[in-house]
């Protein structure tokens, strides 16, 4: 049996989960958001992927803090990096401006988390 939180609401519930992946008894959810955040958690778990890339302009040079703007695959996490570590930006971007649209083929934009 695996015991998790459900992150989808500030309820926080603690869920418990058996079986297998087509199978699965998933308890303790107060809503069906629930059973859905359990069972991608057990079949593909996702995170918000946060990173940096570097920037250089005429003036200055540094690090870019970015992250994608949803959760993605865990198992696609070391891929992405590596086109993330390949990124230099060389112009002045705004907090939330879309880095790199659809990363890795999925939804996910990887996106600036600060103002340069
Ligand atoms: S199961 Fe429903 S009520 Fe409970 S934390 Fe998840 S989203 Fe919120």
């Amino acid at each position: 049996m695996i015991h998790m939180y459900c992150t989808e609401c500030p309820n926080e519930c603690y869920l418990s989960v058996e079986g297998n992946q087509e199978n699965l008894e998933i308890r303790g959810h107060k809503c069906p958001n629930g059973l859905k955040f359990a069972r991608e958690e057990v079949t593909c778990p996702k995170r918000v992927l946060t990173s940096t890339v570097f920037f250089r302009d005429e003036d200055n040079e540094g690090l870019l803090p970015v992250r994608t703007d949803r959760p993605v695959p865990l198992s696609r996490q070391e891929e992405l990096m590596g086109i993330i570590n390949q990124i230099c930006v060389q112009h002045s971007v705004k907090r939330g401006d879309v880095i790199v649209r659809g990363i890795g083929g999925l939804e996910a934009d990887l996106i600036a988390s600060a103002s340069i």
